[in-house]
């Protein structure tokens, strides 16, 4: 009989806010609009192109979107592995990374617009 009593009053922690600088750019075009949350998509970088149309989307909101349709165990999460592909892994990168299945997002080939525009200026920097 154990009866851990410990006061776990689940208070969100405040670790998890994001601090939200309100950089004032002057962007003349609009960013995308992400499908999954309807906000717009900053960091093209980090995007994922989901749907048939290949809209950019946050990384997050894809993350957690495949969460929601795997059923991942106690110790699962979703990884993202490169070229577009995630993996629900389980254990710690480097030591004893189990990647139990590979879900792949992203076609290579299928890219969307805004990537191609995005690479091609990376290239010109
Ligand atoms: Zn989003």
């Amino acid at each position: 009989m154990s009866e851990n009593q410990e006061s776990d009053n689940s208070r969100p922690s405040l670790q998890g806010r994001r601090r939200n600088n309100n950089r004032r750019y002057r962007q003349k075009r609009s960013f995308p609009e992400c499908p999954i949350c309807n906000q717009s998509v900053k960091f093209l970088l980090t995007a994922i192109s989901v749907g048939e149309e290949n809209k950019p989307a946050h990384f997050d909101c894809v993350i957690k979107m495949i969460a929601e349709k795997q059923s991942l165990g106690p110790r699962e999460k979703i990884s993202y592995i490169g070229n577009g592909n995630f993996a629900v892994v389980s254990g710690k990168p480097g030591k004893d990374l189990n990647i139990r299945k590979i879900i792949e997002f992203e076609g290579r080939e299928s890219t969307g617009e805004w990537r191609k525009r995005l690479s091609r200026n990376l290239k010109n920097r």
